[in-house]
């Protein structure tokens, strides 16, 4: 038999195994925020992988944002040296999930098995791609007890909000250092025949429009920061949105409309604070003295932060010298270089291989809208050789009835073995 029908047959033969461990890794309720069983589904995880004789490392992200008594932040890195030297391939996978919503038919956490499906949140992301990297890493062991080299599976915490307390901590420590690692996989649900070569660019930023208070009654003896704003959004509108929608990447960027920089505005606050629940009365008469919004700007190779930035500003003194009064304040909130992999490097050149022998179709290679972990593998762990790749299909992130593929697994643990295989199994 070939390699690949070798590889096929022993993941085939851990299909229940499979179920099972992504099941488990369902039935843990790790929400983020606030960052709920973290230790438990580490725990779990090391006592599986230790069993099958790898080395375990429980990181606290101690001191992270985010890490507290009540809630710690545990990550697990597991690695299994070969016994000859060669390429450390690691796979990670966060172990975090978003919040469950509304509209659930199912158990968000009993990963139900119906029609081939394993329903439950987090089951595309990314519970079924981080249970894929395990079988498929056991399944290439097996049937290659002297492979070169090591394999590294991680399970990091906290990739929903930003990834500080997960792989921007263990990044920092040196686990994605080059001379340690030299292959990394992200299991993301981006559908197992395509290849996620990078993200675009983030920049969050307050706008907060400033005015003067007064009696609602006379608001020509105050000054309307509300105005202002509408002021900015009017300008936005006119100006900024044709300019970005006129702008375009050469990053295949998926869905389409992404291949354009982007601007949301994410949140919008001027005047009194809302009042709690239990006040019935009416509100009070107050000129607003402030108001302020969130803004999410998405950026392509092809722009640069610092003109981003300055872009915004333009269009803001712009609107200043047309308003007499007009103050305003920008704050930096958060920011995200965007990272493309290179389509000949080492890892895109293999999983593109095995996808063709696999499938038996070309991958498709894509850049993520949003941002994902690699950000820090690129940018602290200075490590390039880096992509995203995994069986759940991207359009369920996050929704209500969230399920994985049982045979999109399989296919892609085959994919990702085979991977294994042609990196550290070569004589
Ligand atoms: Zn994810």
């Amino acid at each position: 038999m070939d390699e690949h029908s070798v590889l096929r047959e022993a993941i085939s033969g851990r299909r229940e195994d499979l179920i099972g461990l992504t099941r488990d890794l369902i039935g843990f309720a790790t929400l983020n925020p606030p960052g709920l069983q973290y230790l438990e589904i580490c725990e779990y995880l090391a006592d599986r992988l230790s069993s099958k004789g790898f080395e375990i490392e429980m990181v606290r992200a101690k001191g992270a944002l985010a890490d507290s008594e009540s809630y710690p932040r545990w990550n697990l890195v597991a690695r299994r040296a070969g016994p000859r030297p060669g390429d450390c391939v690691h796979f990670n996978s966060h172990h975090d999930i978003g919040e469950v919503g509304h509209g659930w038919s199912k158990d968000p956490f009993a990963g139900t098995v119906e029609d081939g499906r394993i329903y439950g949140r987090g089951a595309c992301d990314m519970k079924g791609g981080l249970a894929t990297s395990i079988i498929a890493a056991e399944a290439f062991i097996d049937c290659n007890p002297d492979f070169a080299g090591a394999i590294e599976i991680s399970a990091t915490a906290d990739e929903e909000s930003g990834g500080y307390g997960g792989v921007a901590y263990l990044a920092e420590r040196g686990y994605f250092d080059p001379d340690r690692v030299q292959h990394v996989i992200i299991p993301e649900p981006l559908n197992k025949d395509r290849i996620c070569l990078g993200h675009r660019g983030v920049w969050w930023a307050e706008i907060e429009t400033h005015g003067r208070i007064a009696h609602g009654s006379m608001p020509f003896l105050g000054d309307c920061a509300v105005r202002h704003m509408g002021a900015v959004l009017q300008e936005m509108e006119e100006v900024l949105f044709p300019v970005l929608a006129g702008r375009s990447t050469a990053m295949p960027v998926v869905p389409d409309g992404a291949r354009h920089p982007s601007l949301n505005i994410n949140a919008i606050h001027g005047g009194e604070p809302e009042q709690a629940e239990d006040y019935t009365g009416l509100p009070a008469p107050c000129v607003p003295d402030r108001c302020r919004i969130t803004i999410d700007r998405r950026f392509i190779l092809e722009e640069n932060l610092g003109d981003v930035k300055a872009e915004i500003a333009a269009l803001i003194e712009a609107v200043k010298a047309r308003r007499p009064g007009f103050t305003y304040e920008i704050h930096d909130l958060f920011e995200v270089q965007p990272t493309m992999t290179d389509r000949e490097a080492p890892v895109v050149k293999t999983v593109g291989d095995a996808i063709q022998a696999v499938l038996g179709r070309q991958p498709d290679f894509v850049v993520s809208p949003g941002t994902y972990d690699q950000k820090h593998i690129d940018r602290i762990g200075r490590l390039k050789n880096c992509i995203a790749y995994g069986p759940g299909i991207l359009d369920l992130a996050h929704q209500p009835d969230e399920w994985i593929g049982i045979d999109d697994m399989t296919d892609s643990a085959t994919v990702m073995a085979l991977t294994l295989r042609e990196l550290l199994g070569k004589e």
